[in-house]
């Protein structure tokens, strides 16, 4: 802008300093023109005066006693020259066109000024109508406009190149001039647009609707901006405290966004934000990015199942459009690991519970079919029908676990919670155990005092019988089954001891899971079918407790239950 003003304005000053030279010239020219033309007419005047009356004067006496530098001609009527100072009118044509005689013919008098054959020099003609009928012609050599031009060329030229460099200064001084308002408006636009009452940078009225419309443009950004912030705040924290994965990613596999919980359940690293990085560096899953392409080409919403390790997702990825154009696709990462376990549980559960079932019936109905057959000898049938008892027993145990545990995992266990003390709980439990203990001469032991936690009674309960129980079922004769009942760093703990046969380190991790037991053939002998520490899980998640195991093989084994104190 600031080149612009300064180029129209130099260029105007220069075109009106050449316009006003050229004007001054011409007027100049011109009056020298009129000049010679007058001093022609005196001339002629004087000229015609004398020969007005003189009709027998002969042309030569006028010869030498004329200007030198002026051309004497008499024209007749018809145009033929009947006298010339300068040549011989018989070899003269005839003069009748010339525009000077054709004036004088009709008004009286005529001038004209006309080239000569050489460039630089002009001619000055005069004609006057004689009161004898003829015409006298009176005329001049002077100096055309170009030679007139030629002298003073130099100067002229000085002239206008020194206008032009005033111009250009003074459009210099008036460009800055002119802008200097414009710019400190620019410079102090959030200050006027802040504070209007800063009239002292408005100089030009003109510039008031550019500011409104600044200031309304930057409200509508502020706005724009705000509305923004607020909409990526709003779904920052959605997407922030959503489990799913929720990633943007543009159809170049850039990523544009990814919550934590994407790069969690991808596995990628926690303490990147891959903003801008290929989709690729969050997952290098062939399975994953065959699915994301199949999406960007045929602008399908695609959905796959991805096995990461011990973990199952669900992954939906679907295509955004604008103006049916791919712009980008939003994957959501849905972890159902949890699920996927649980369907397999169930699927084993249901398998081991007709299995348990079954093995019982089998027995009982062997040695039933035995007994009716009369195959039986009387000293057996005995013998059977104790078999037939233990079985049923087992049986009724069985279904009573079962039951237990799918009331636990159904919830529909008595919910309520009271402080209750486990000390009390646990005396309760282990006296209820001690004929089975007295059986193989095991002492329960019991450590410890008076602790509260809010908890359900029966859930307690439950869980102390199963660990003595367990206690009691793995340690050999003869051996002890401690229960201790303490709290400590704000926790209560229910610590059963015991100094059996121990769980090897291998199968720790499992023994909590349902039906799981570490021997089949020493499980059978103790009547144990994997319920038990399954029960345990359940209860002490329900009470937001941890469990700790200790095993060690044949010298024992230690159950750290810990769950919230009351104090
Ligand atoms: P159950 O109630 O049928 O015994 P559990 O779920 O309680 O089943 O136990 C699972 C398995 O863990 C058992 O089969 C047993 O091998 C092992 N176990 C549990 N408690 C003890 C213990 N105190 N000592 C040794 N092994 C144990």
């Amino acid at each position: 802008m600031k080149r612009k003003i300064y180029f129209n304005i130099a260029t105007l000053s220069a075109l009106v300093a050449i316009l006003v030279t050229g004007f001054l010239l011409l007027t100049f020219y011109n009056f020298h023109v009129k000049n010679e033309i007058r001093a022609l007419k005196d001339y002629g005047k004087i000229m015609s005066d004398i020969l007005d009356p003189l009709d027998d004067i002969t042309a030569d006496s006028l010869r030498g006693n004329t200007d030198p530098n002026i051309r004497l001609t008499i024209i007749d009527l018809d145009g033929n020259v009947l006298f010339d100072n300068m040549a011989n009118p018989q070899t003269m044509e005839n003069h009748l066109d010339r525009e000077e005689v054709k004036d004088a013919l009709k008004f009286g008098e005529g001038e004209a000024v006309r080239n000569s054959a050489t460039l630089d020099k002009n001619t000055y003609y005069y004609a006057v109508l004689l009161s004898n009928n003829s015409i006298l012609r009176i005329s001049r050599q002077g100096a055309t406009i170009f030679s007139h031009f030629k002298n003073v060329l130099p100067f002229i030229f000085l002239i206008v190149f020194l206008i032009l460099l005033l111009s250009l200064f003074t459009s210099s001084i008036l460009t800055k001039k002119i802008l200097e308002p414009v710019e400190n408006v620019v410079k102090n636009m959030e200050e006027i647009i802040d504070n209007r009452a800063l009239n002292e940078f408005i100089v030009y009225d003109e510039i008031m609707p550019f500011i409104k419309k600044v200031e309304n443009q930057k409200n509508q950004i502020k706005y724009n901006i705000k509305t923004l912030e607020e909409k990526a705040a709003l779904m920052d924290v959605i997407t922030s405290s959503m489990k799913e994965g929720f990633i943007l990613i543009d159809e170049n596999k850039k990523i544009l966004s990814t919550n934590d919980s994407g790069i969690k359940l991808l596995q990628g690293d926690d303490n990147l934000s891959y903003y801008g990085d290929d989709f690729i560096k969050l997952s290098r899953s062939i399975k994953l990015h065959e699915a994301l392409d199949k999406s960007i080409d045929t602008n399908s919403s695609e959905e796959l199942i991805l096995n990461l390790g011990e973990k199952y997702l669900t992954i939906y990825i679907n295509p955004v459009l604008s103006n049916n154009i791919l712009i980008g696709l939003v994957i959501l990462v849905v972890d159902f690991t949890q699920k996927y376990k649980l369907d397999l549980m169930r699927r084993e559960f249901s398998a081991n519970v007709s299995h348990e079932l079954k093995t019982p019936l089998t027995s009982i109905n062997g040695y039933a079919e035995i007994i009716e057959s009369g195959m039986a000898k009387n000293e057996d049938i005995k013998k059977f029908a104790s078999t037939i008892r233990k079985e049923g027993v087992r049986l009724l145990n069985l279904i009573d676990s079962i039951i237990k545990l799918s009331r636990i995992e159904e919830e529909e266990y008595e919910k309520d919670f009271y402080i209750i003390d486990i000390y009390d709980i646990g005396e309760n439990t282990m006296d209820n155990l001690k004929l089975i203990a007295g059986k193989k001469n095991i002492s329960l032991n019991l450590y410890g005092k008076s602790t509260f936690i809010n908890g359900n009674k029966d859930m307690i309960a439950e869980l102390i019988y199963n660990l003595l129980d367990n206690g009691i079922k793995y340690t050999p004769y003869g051996g002890n089954v401690n229960l201790e009942i303490k709290s400590e760093d704000g926790w209560a703990i229910i610590k059963v001891s015991d100094t059996g046969i121990g769980i090897p380190a291998s199968q720790q991790s499992r023994i909590f899971e349902r039906f799981y037991t570490v021997d089949k053939s020493r499980s059978r002998k103790k009547q144990s079918i994997g319920i038990g520490l399954s029960i345990v899980k359940h209860i002490v998640e329900y009470h937001h407790g941890k469990i700790k195991l200790v095993s060690e093989i044949n010298k024992g084994t230690e159950i750290i239950i810990k769950i919230k104190h009351y104090a």
